[in-house]
């Protein structure tokens, strides 16, 4: 019988792994609610209709990347390809948006048929934030600010923030215009995606992948030089902010977004430990689409930032950095040991908070080392015949590969050795 495997594009996570996905996701739960957001779930489906008036006709999510199918009673439905559709729908649905300003965030798969290869997924999952009520510069350097906090508390390096302004639909046409004339006498070169783009959403060419519009993608206008007073008044003060918080940014007019509903700030954090896929957050603002969705007019502002990428960005660093080691690993040596350290080792469970590991089968002392260290134990207490007789224990420093013997009374000092090691 053939193996049956996960689907193409899709992971499975498993130990050690999981616990880095869990201290991340604990990360953002602790993060968010210090900027003062509350969580939002919602269904893994919807219906098509939500992306195709949300996301925009002329995207790659709409345009080839959806999982959309029909249910039994012929309704078209799609697994969630982005959140920020879902999100306002969610809003609007429970009338959060007529009681004033909101701030929601997001942890969960998205999907979409888009060719694997490394940091490219059709399972993924994003952590968001989206901002609603504020039309001020403020929001916009909360939202960056909080994305960048959550690089600089695992102390990455390498990530750059990259923050541009697309204009508002006062100076939009004229960019429009000015991004016509210049790709429309190049069009027999740019790609077949450019080539449609061109006469729907020129704006979106900046954001080709493709290596045939790369130069012409160089040679493009900047949108600084049609950009509407009001929009570069916006601009500064979102720099003004993010100067004065210290958080270092480089202005890049090549970032549009692909998404059709943003306006003025749009803003993305590469880094060079993700390669080809550089980019880990992608964010800005689109004070259109709550409208669009058929709500009031809303101002917002967020950002989504893939956590498959995030964590490789994780990785890289950990791996120049010696792995933090914690716990204990009970080691018995026979059977009545075992029995006496199963005490013992339950006891630290039920009192410890200090991760407490234990392997149960009789082997040498250099193969329960092995699994201290793979484990990543900090400490392992040891126990043989002659500690029983002597009523001691070894306590070896795995750091510092030291041994020390110390004086132990079974089941009478288990609260002193669990000072000793610092739990
Ligand atoms: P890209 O240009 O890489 O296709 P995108 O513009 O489609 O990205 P967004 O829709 O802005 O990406 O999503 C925000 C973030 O989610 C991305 O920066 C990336 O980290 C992550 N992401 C998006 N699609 C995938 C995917 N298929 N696999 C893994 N991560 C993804
Ligand atoms: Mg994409």
């Amino acid at each position: 019988m053939s193996k049956i495997t996960a689907p193409r594009g899709t992971q499975d996570f498993i130990p050690p792994q999981t616990s880095r996905w869990q201290e991340l996701e604990a990360r953002i739960h602790d993060l968010t609610h210090d900027f003062g957001y509350g969580e939002v779930r919602t269904p893994i489906f919807e219906a098509t209709e939500l992306f195709v008036r949300g996301v925009g006709e002329t995207t790659d999510i709409v345009e080839k990347e959806m999982y959309t199918f029909k249910d039994k009673s012929e309704r078209l439905m799609t697994l969630r390809p982005e959140w920020t559709a879902p999100v306002v729908r969610a809003a609007l649905q429970h009338g959060l948006l007529g009681q004033g300003p909101q701030r929601l965030y997001y942890v969960g798969p998205i999907f979409r048929y888009e060719r694997p290869q490394a940091g490219r997924y059709r399972q993924s999952h994003q952590f968001g934030i989206e901002c609603f009520g504020f039309k001020g510069p403020e929001a916009d350097f909360e939202v960056i600010q909080l994305a960048w906090q959550l690089i600089a508390g695992y102390q990455l390096r390498g990530a750059t923030l990259f923050v541009n302004s697309i204009g508002d639909e006062a100076c939009r046409p004229k960019y429009r215009e000015a991004l016509t004339a210049h790709f429309g006498p190049h069009v027999e070169s740019l790609s077949e995606d450019s080539q449609r783009r061109l006469q729907r959403n020129p704006l979106r060419i900046l954001d080709s992948k493709a290596p045939e519009d790369r130069p012409f993608i160089e040679s493009a206008p900047p949108f600084e030089s049609v950009l509407c007073d009001a929009c570069r008044e916006h601009f500064e003060m979102v720099q003004h902010y993010l100067y004065e918080a210290e958080i270092p940014y480089q202005v890049n007019p090549r970032v549009v977004r692909g998404l059709d509903y943003y306006t003025r700030t749009v803003f993305e954090i590469e880094s060079d430990a993700l390669g080809a896929h550089s980019t880990v957050c992608g964010g800005g603002r689109y004070d259109g689409l709550v409208r669009a969705l058929g709500g009031p007019d809303t101002p917002a502002v967020g950002f989504a930032l893939g956590l498959e990428r995030f964590l490789t960005m994780v990785e890289a660093a950990a791996a120049s950095a010696e792995a933090q080691r914690r716990g204990i690993q009970f080691i018995a040596l026979g059977g009545e040991a075992r029995e006496r350290l199963v005490h013992l080792l339950g006891y630290v469970r039920k009192h410890g908070g200090v991760p407490a590991y234990m392997d149960y089968e009789e082997r040498k002392l250099l193969a329960h080392l092995k699994i201290a260290d793979r484990n990543n134990a900090r400490y392992a207490l040891i126990a043989g015949t002659q500690e029983l007789e002597e009523g001691s224990l070894v306590l070896r420093d795995l750091l510092s590969r030291t041994d020390r013997r110390i004086p132990f009374q079974f089941e009478k000092d288990t609260a002193a050795v669990l000072v000793e090691m610092g739990a």
